[in-house]
Order: C-alpha cells, then sequence, then structure tokens
C-alpha cells in the first residue's frame, strides 16, 4: 500500500516524466481534484484507469474512506487538476492521514508553477518564500504589508482578474520601485514573463484585459 502524489503539466502536456506516466499506469487506481481533467491526460497518453474525486468539497467527508481504500489497494495515485497536489491544492489532509494510518507516501518530482516563475523572474532563487493565494478581500493588505517586510524573493499566486487591484495596492506597499516578475501562462502559447518596477507593472497590465494563469515574484526587502 502507498500513495503516490503524482505532479501533471501546468499547460504543455509534455511536461510529465517517464516515472509518472509508469506510476500512474500502474496505480490501482487514480484520486484526481477533478476526474474530466486527468481522464483527459490519461486518454493523452492512451490510459484507462479507475479515477475517483478527491477536492475541497469532499475531502473531509472522504478522506477516512479513501485511506481505507488505499490500506487495501497495492498503489494508488494522487493527481491535481495542474501542478504537484498538495500546492494549493488539495493533498495535505490525505498525505497527513496516510500517514498516521502508516501507508507510504511518496511524492514525485515534477510539474509546479511557483519554480519556472521564481527561476524565470532573476530574482535571488537561494532563499524565497511561497505564499500560495493571497486572502481575496479581509487580511489582504495586512497580508501584503507582511510579504514587503520579508528579505527572501517572495512568490504567490494570483487570479488574473485581481492582479491589477493587487499590484496597485503594492504600489503603497512595497514601494514603486520595488523589482517584480510576473509569469503568465507558463509552458503555453501565451507565456509571457513581465520583469521591472512594481510602478512598472501597473502600467503593463493595465493596458488591456489580463488573462491566463499568473504567478508573482517580488525581490526580497
Ligand atoms: N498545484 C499547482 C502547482 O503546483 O503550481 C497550483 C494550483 S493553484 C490551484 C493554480 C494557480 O497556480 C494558478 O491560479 C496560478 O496562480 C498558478 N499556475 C498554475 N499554472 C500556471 C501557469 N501555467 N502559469 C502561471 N501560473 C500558473
Amino acid at each position: 500500500m502507498k500513495l503516490y502524489i503524482v505532479p501533471t503539466p501546468i499547460g504543455n502536456l509534455e511536461d510529465i516524466t517517464l516515472r509518472a506516466l509508469r506510476v500512474l499506469k500502474e496505480a490501482d487506481f487514480v484520486l484526481c481534484e477533478d476526474t474530466r481533467t486527468t481522464k483527459n491526460l490519461l486518454r493523452h497518453y492512451e490510459m484507462d484507469k479507475r479515477c475517483y474525486a478527491y477536492h475541497i468539497f469532499n475531502e473531509h467527508q472522504q478522506v477516512a474512506n479513501l485511506v481505507n481504500m488505499i490500506k487495501i489497494a497495492g498503489s494508488v495515485a494522487l493527481t491535481s487538476d495542474a501542478g504537484t497536489p498538495g500546492i494549493s491544492d488539495p493533498g495535505f489532509l490525505l498525505i497527513r492521514e496516510c500517514l498516521a494510518a502508516d501507508i507510504k507516501v511518496e511524492c514525485l518530482p515534477g510539474a509546479t508553477a511557483l519554480i519556472p516563475a521564481l527561476v524565470n523572474s532573476g530574482l535571488p532563487a537561494d532563499k524565497f518564500y511561497f505564499h500560495g493565494f493571497l486572502p481575496h478581500k479581509k487580511g489582504k493588505e495586512t497580508t501584503l504589508k507582511m510579504l514587503a517586510e520579508r528579505d527572501e524573493t517572495v512568490i504567490f499566486y494570483e487570479s488574473p482578474f485581481r492582479l491589477v487591484k493587487t499590484l496597485e495596492m503594492m504600489l503603497h506597499i512595497f514601494g514603486e520601485g520595488r523589482q517584480i516578475s510576473v509569469a503568465r501562462e507558463l509552458t503555453k502559447i501565451h507565456e509571457e514573463n513581465f520583469r521591472g518596477t512594481v510602478a512598472e507593472a501597473v502600467s503593463h497590465f493595465s493596458e488591456k484585459e489580463v488573462k491566463g494563469e499568473i504567478v508573482v515574484v517580488v525581490k526580497g526587502k
């Protein structure tokens, strides 16, 4: 009995390792954030697997049941819609409960959005702080103030609909001259890596509607 955490592509379907494909092929079943998304990936690699849903809306009710299913199975794979499960995606709860039940857990290295965004940024990558998503409303300003004080490079995920508002808030909190990099649509056709100051980022992203998936990387204090 073993739970494999299997990273899946964040855009480019080629970004999956040979081992991830083998683990998916050999798994008794796959736990997926969205069974349709994972089934599309499996179909692309000509695999047909039993898939069960494991997502934020059912993880608390399902976790005990899933631990029992994994105990009986030989090997089970956990995927999310994109990137590494457990990173701003469901996974933590199941991993914790599997470990508590003496089930082996192994995370395969692979796709995640924060690492290419950090490395592309050209900002120091020796130490960094990853915050996941910012709070949407309440607590957002306090969180940004806390992030602005960090010495290491700061990384967070942001929605395209909130990006400009967040950058405008950052003007006052981080200062307009702080270096920033905004990675958009990594590994996809319209990939963009904007690098400049916070003030330049505000004018760049205010020009037209922001689309796609975003990672923000900011130089430490
Ligand atoms: N588990 C994923 C990982 O390992 O990166 C993160 C999942 S989180 C629900 C989705 C967020 O990740 C997006 O809103 C965006 O901030 C970031 N993201 C995912 N794919 C991306 C991409 N191709 N380009 C830029 N950001 C991406």
